[in-house]
């Protein structure tokens, strides 16, 4: 079952804190942290919990990094409204 781990605790890097598994494999929209194999394959075996847990997709999706930060998103609409303004003089 899904809850199996769910109570394991381990210290976060990103958090600087004690998490519990639970935490880990919600956290990203309800699908497992980006670095639950990381921080979790020396207590676990986080691939077979993946793959009996998660569909590849679900698994691509979780691991894959983030597409763009929110500063990339910012910069990008800073640009695009340079080149609107350039446009009209
Ligand atoms: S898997 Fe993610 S949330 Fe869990 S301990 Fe590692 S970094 Fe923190």
């Amino acid at each position: 079952m899904i809850e199996e781990y769910d109570d394991l605790l381990i210290r976060c890097p990103m958090l600087g804190g004690e998490v519990p598994f639970r935490y880990c494999r919600t956290l990203n929209e309800e699908l497992p942290c980006r670095k639950i194999i990381i921080c979790w394959e020396f207590r676990i075996e986080i691939g077979k919990f993946l793959t009996e847990h998660y569909s590849f997709d679900q698994i691509q999706k979780a691991l894959a990094p983030p597409s763009k930060t929110r500063l990339e998103t910012i910069l990008e609409l800073v640009e695009k409204a340079k080149k609107i303004k350039e446009e009209r003089e």
